[in-house]
């Protein structure tokens, strides 16, 4: 029997650990930036917005009808008279004893009125010199009066620090009349790709590819998903696979980034040149988890030049596979980017969901699998899961997250995170 030589090395971390250590180190930017309230959408409030006045501001009404006093209408086909008219934008005045106010949605109730009654209900006869009104319900205290500050009341806080913005939450915020938020500055983030293989599309034709290259698709969603993080992206491009040319990038991008994100290099190839530069440059605090794809994730940070004052920029340094890629960063540089931001709650919570596909050969970590809501609300598996095929990214609209281990069988409930929410 051949003498078997078992390399033991320590386990790998976890994904729950490495997530616990990148958060650990985030400095949530200090610099803040009042910005109008027109282009704030995807930045993260940097004071809470406090209302100084009730939303609805008066009682009004929901339905384009009558305002009436309930009293007034005991019997069935009672006449009101129609003394007043109230559009929307106008105030009327107080309502006495057997009249109505003829009133528009949003109009504000008069005083007196305590119920507002649908045109459909009411028959309006315009003969007598004052309009009279038959109507033919019996109207309930309070119905169709939208009541003042049933949507933010005075004084409360209507969207608190660290919350990012989203469309709805822009109109809220103009709502209660802000037209400037503050807002945390954007993480500057400094990206590159390693690999000599990689050519940019556009540069070199399909047909003109020598053999062994490939086009740079990393680099494509990175960015894009960057800025959908709310970073300011520093686009270094394709950096060759040399320790003295990775050292000078990274020191370079360290004097004014808050973030240096690299794709490529991090594995353990004599041709990895990314993972002992940062280790030249800084250190590195992480390397590797327990995932799949995306085991090759390194975190750690980078100093620049002494003689640039001596900076400090995080570095994360995702996998080159580009599922790989696209999974840490969603997983692990998205969530760093958002407590970056102060952004309170950045982990990714899970749906239950029900598979409607056999998984028979789990890997031991835990994995990521591309797959796609059906029809009938269970999951579809993609049926190639290598790290290099793109394409299942694209056609799926989520992962589930499969412990390691553990094979999954149709009608399991499995653990799934849809894209949407990551590519908000
Ligand atoms: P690496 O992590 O540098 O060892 O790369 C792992 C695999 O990913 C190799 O097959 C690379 O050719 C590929 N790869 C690396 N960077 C990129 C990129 N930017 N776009 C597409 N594929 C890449
Ligand atoms: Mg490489």
């Amino acid at each position: 029997m051949a003498t078997d030589i078992v390399q033991k090395r320590p386990p790998l971390m976890s994904l729950d650990e490495a997530l616990d250590f990148v958060f650990k180190d985030v400095a949530v930017v200090a610099e803040h930036e009042s910005v109008p309230t027109f282009e704030a959408d995807g930045r993260v409030l940097a004071q809470s917005l406090v209302s100084q006045l009730q939303v609805p501001p008066q009682d009004n009404s929901s339905m384009d009808g009558y305002a009436i006093r309930v009293e007034d209408l005991t019997s069935a086909g009672a006449r009101l008279k129609v003394t007043q008219r109230i559009p929307a934008g106008h105030t009327g005045h107080a309502l006495s004893a057997g009249e109505a106010a003829r009133i528009f949605t949003g109009a504000p109730i008069p005083a007196g009125a305590n119920a507002v009654v649908m045109q459909e209900d009411a028959q309006l006869d315009s003969s007598p010199s004052t309009p009279e009104v038959s109507i033919s319900v019996t109207p309930s205290l309070g119905q169709w009066i939208r009541r003042s500050g049933e949507d933010v009341t005075r004084g409360a806080v209507v969207l608190a620090k660290g919350t990012r913005l989203d469309p709805a939450a822009l109109g809220l915020a103009a709502s209660i009349g802000v037209a400037q938020v503050n807002v945390v500055r954007r993480p500057r983030v400094a990206l590159f790709s390693t690999g000599d293989e990689l050519v940019m599309p556009g540069d070199v034709s399909p047909q003109d590819m020598r053999p062994g290259a490939i086009y740079n698709s990393n680099r494509f969603f990175l960015r894009a998903l960057l800025v959908r993080a709310g970073c300011d992206v520093t686009d270094l491009g394709i950096v060759p696979d040399h320790l003295d040319a990775t050292l000078q990038v990274l020191k370079d991008a360290a004097t004014d980034h808050d973030l240096i994100l690299t794709s490529g290099g991090v594995s353990v190839g004599e041709e990895d040149h990314v993972k002992p530069a940062v280790e030249a440059l800084g250190r590195l605090n992480l390397w590797q988890i327990s995932m799949k794809p995306g085991k090759p994730f390194a975190f750690g940070f980078v100093n620049s030049d002494t003689s640039q004052g001596q900076k400090k920029a995080h570095f994360m340094g995702l996998p080159g596979n580009p599922v790989s890629s696209f999974v840490t960063f969603q997983l692990l540089v998205r969530p760093f980017l958002l407590a970056l931001q102060g952004v309170a709650a950045v982990r990714p919570a899970p749906y239950r969901v029900q598979a409607n596909f056999d998984f028979a050969k789990p890997d031991k970590r835990r994995e990521f699998l591309r797959v796609k809501r059906n029809q009938q609300g269970s999951l579809d598996l993609f049926p190639n899961q290598s790290s290099g095929v793109l394409t299942s990214v694209v056609w799926g609209d989520g992962v589930v997250d499969n412990p390691g281990a553990q094979p999954i069988q149709s009608g399991d409930w499995v653990d799934f995170y849809p894209f949407a929410e990551w590519l908000q």
